[in-house]
């Protein structure tokens, strides 16, 4: 999530009469908060990997996504077994580079047999890395065509459904059935955010065509490890061939390591036992630990929100969640943050604060929002909440 058209930099100079002598970045997608987790458990998530190991091309020729290794094809149908958030059996796992790759692997699968270029949607505010990658190479297979909430041609569409969402965390389906449009229509669920360290789950989600990435599951978006659940074989079989002609698969040493990381998570559930309080998960299970941190860092940004009285955040309620068997809010891994005042809160924060954060209108939005990564590290959500609880005091 590096879609920054400036590559996270601010637009300035330095000022050196702003009142901060440093940049706060918040751009960025990166998921540095889970690394505590991982940081406590170095024992049980190394992986050792020898030379003459992994030299192949292919894994397991009998499957239709020959170059996934059948390890990292257990652990994944292991973890959404175990969390409940996304049906597996009778249904093809195609591997990625990220979901990124997928994400265009399923473009290319779900428009190969259409006559003009199929139109791609996703509703307002959506991901801003949708609209930079299907347009990138000028595909007439497809195209760009905005907002879903308004799209009423009477022609193919493909529909990009993400929930909880980025930028804004909300819960979604579909919405283009619901328009005047009879074109048909493909949808891709990106369900990137549905675990439960940011989410209740709440279903098991089933649909045609889901994108998962193990960047946002444990928070290892540098091993670039994505997988696509897809039910038509065929579609599966097209990516595939989208995938191997692009990359020729997925590297074995990521697909060993997220194997392992997987398993790790998977076995903190089944060695645990349950001591009466929620201390005791909180410090030990994988999604409980890092929903606490982010939490916390919610409730922190909450409360500087509240105060300043200048900016206004979503609201989510409490639901269900089957996983847990617990309620609690979503805790997006972004902040969609609004100024009451500025039209444009972007170049005001970054005035203002030196606070780097990626604009709405990146996210087909308006400019008075702006995403903050919630899963920055600590020293730069600290800095941020201590320079925005500030911001009163602040008269140049
Ligand atoms: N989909 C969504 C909704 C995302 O937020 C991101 C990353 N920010 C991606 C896809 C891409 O993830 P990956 O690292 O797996 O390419």
């Amino acid at each position: 999530d590096l879609h920054n058209s400036n590559n996270g930099l601010p637009s300035s100079n330095s000022d050196t009469s702003l009142p901060y002598s440093s940049i706060v970045n918040l751009d960025r997608g990166d998921t540095v908060l889970l690394e505590s987790y991982w940081r406590k458990m170095r024992k049980e998530s190394i992986v050792e990997i020898e030379g003459w190991e992994f030299l192949s091309y292919a894994s397991d020729l009998k499957s239709v996504c020959w170059f996934m290794m059948p390890e990292l094809r257990d652990a994944i149908k292991k973890l959404h077994a175990l969390v409940g958030n996304a049906e597996t059996d009778d249904r093809q796992i195609v591997l990625g580079n990220g979901s990124t790759q997928l994400f265009q692997a399923a473009l290319f699968a779900l428009s190969a047999s259409s006559d003009g270029p199929v139109n791609v949607v996703a509703a307002a505010p959506y991901y801003s890395g949708y609209p930079d990658e299907t347009d990138l190479v000028r595909s007439s297979l497809y195209k760009w065509s905005g907002d879903a909430k308004d799209y009423e041609k009477q022609e193919a569409y493909i529909e990009i459904v993400t929930s909880p969402n980025n930028p804004d965390g909300s819960i979604r389906g579909p919405v283009v059935m619901s328009n005047k449009c009879d074109g048909e229509g493909k949808l891709i669920h990106d369900l990137a955010y549905y675990w439960p360290h940011y989410t209740p789950i709440t279903y098991q989600a089933n649909h045609d065509l889901m994108l998962f990435t193990f960047s946002k599951c444990t928070g290892h978006s540098g091993s670039r490890i994505g997988w696509a659940i897809v039910k038509d074989i065929d579609i599966a079989k097209k990516m595939t061939t989208f995938i191997v002609l692009n990359s020729i698969g997925v590297s074995k040493e990521s697909q060993a390591r997220a194997a392992k990381i997987m398993g790790v998570v998977c076995n903190s559930y089944q060695s645990f036992k349950f001591d009466g309080s929620n201390n005791n998960k909180e410090s030990q299970l994988f999604f409980e630990f890092n929903r606490h941190l982010l939490k916390e860092r919610w409730e922190k940004l909450r409360e500087v929100v509240k105060q300043s009285d200048r900016f206004l955040l979503p609201r989510f309620q409490k639901t269900y969640c089957n996983f847990t068997n617990e309620s609690f809010e979503t805790y997006p891994a972004f902040a969609w943050l609004m100024s009451k005042d500025e039209e444009d809160c972007g170049s005001y924060l970054e005035k203002k604060l030196r606070v780097v954060a990626r604009s709405g209108n990146r996210f087909g939005s308006d400019p008075k929002y702006v995403r903050i990564n919630m899963l920055t590290t600590g020293d730069d959500f600290d800095e941020f909440l201590e320079r925005l609880s500030n911001i009163k005091d602040i008269t140049f």
